[in-house]
């Protein structure tokens, strides 16, 4: 791991100004936040990042979970994962939130990763871990060996000729279904950014993976109140029951009303680029009876651009299996 500066900013507006000196806020950024650390540490040791200057946001006053006026929830930066499974709110008004977060990594690293390096987390294509392989990502301009290469757990959706790379996160799927927002403080101010526009897929500069720039510091995330008499559900399908990452999964948010859907919200996970909000099985569900042949239209819907790589295009089934037997879950629950 290379040498850096460990900084402990009084408050936010002080953390910004220190990281809005940094040249970029995407890969290879000289200036990084540290929350809980379980990404960002993990890639200083593989010398994958490599910033001079590290801000610890862990004394900020960013932890809290409350109510906002409008009957939703606002969530903390560094409220951590497990805090926020287990918090009542969110077990009783966005059980999906709660069951993405209990799915992912351990109860170890769940005591420490937090909401805003959860969302910021980086994929695990393992070129792009290992310095000695080219990586776009990584490395613009040096090729995508995962294409022709280790391909297995990597994305089918929002892929291009540069980078197949999957987001691995599971609360994000689950947040992309809620339709959160998510809140930013930055050198030029605050703004909030719909989480459908924070990420970026990777078309030639998968370099860049969201909407940051220098400076910005995810200060929390706000929750919609809950749509009434809705049910949900997360379901995640991967190789072993705990600490392994999804290769598929499918967040839920419905509503049926005398055996008919009238309101639907779909994610993916495992096999986008990003946390995959699927319109298409949205519209495919709204409408309609709520019954198995329907659910496997809209399953089909999710999955109709996918495109397979040399060891991955199982994933489609999968993903296919996946949501069409969470929707099933959620309606029968
Ligand atoms: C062995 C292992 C298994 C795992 N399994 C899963 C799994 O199954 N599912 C899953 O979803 N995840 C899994 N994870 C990933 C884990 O969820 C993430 O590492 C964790 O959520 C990151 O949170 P953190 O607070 O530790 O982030 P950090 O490491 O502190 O930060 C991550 C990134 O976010 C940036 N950042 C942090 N906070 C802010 C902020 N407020 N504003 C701007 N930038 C910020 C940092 O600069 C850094 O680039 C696993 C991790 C490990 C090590
Ligand atoms: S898929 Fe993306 S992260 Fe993986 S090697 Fe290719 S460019 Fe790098």
């Amino acid at each position: 791991m290379r040498t850096f500066e460990f900084i402990r900013p009084a408050d936010p507006a002080a953390a910004v100004a220190t990281a809005a000196q940094a040249k970029t806020a995407q890969q290879g950024a000289d200036v990084r936040f540290v929350a809980g650390g379980t990404t960002l540490i993990d890639l200083m040791k593989l010398n994958v990042e490599t910033p001079a200057r590290v801000i610890d946001i862990n004394r900020l006053p960013l932890d809290k979970v409350e109510a906002t006026p409008d009957g939703g929830l606002k969530i903390g930066a560094t409220v951590r994962n497990s805090d926020l499974a287990h918090h009542p709110t969110v077990q009783r008004d966005y059980p999906v939130l709660s069951q993405a977060l209990l799915a992912g990594a351990s109860a170890q690293l769940r005591n420490m990763a937090t909401t805003s390096g959860n969302l910021l987390q980086r994929t695990r294509c393992m070129y792009f871990r290992d310095t000695a392989m080219p990586c776009n990502k990584r490395e613009p301009g040096t090729g995508c060996p995962a294409i022709t290469g280790s391909n297995r757990t990597l994305a089918v959706l929002g892929t291009s000729e540069h980078c197949i790379a999957s987001n691995p996160s599971d609360m994000c799927v689950a947040m992309a279904a809620l339709e959160v927002t998510i809140h930013v403080q930055g050198s030029k101010g605050s703004r909030a950014i719909p989480i459908g526009d924070f990420y970026l897929l990777p078309g030639s500069t998968p370099n860049r993976e969201t909407v940051l720039e220098p400076g910005d510091l995810v200060t929390h995330v706000t929750l919609p109140p809950p749509v009434a008499g809705n049910k949900q559900v997360y379901l995640k399908l991967r190789d072993r029951a705990s600490y392994e990452f999804a290769l598929a999964s499918a967040a839920v948010v419905i509503t049926v009303a005398g055996g008919t859907v009238t309101h639907a919200r779909i994610a993916m996970g495992g096999v986008g680029t990003k946390p995959w909000r699927s319109p298409e099985a949205e519209a495919a569900l709204v409408g309609k009876p709520a019954d198995a042949a329907n659910f496997r239209k809209a399953a089909e819907a999710a999955m109709r651009d996918a495109k397979p790589q040399s060891e991955n295009g199982f994933k489609i089934e999968l993903a296919k299996r996946c949501l069409a037997h969470a929707l099933q879950m959620a309606t029968t629950s």
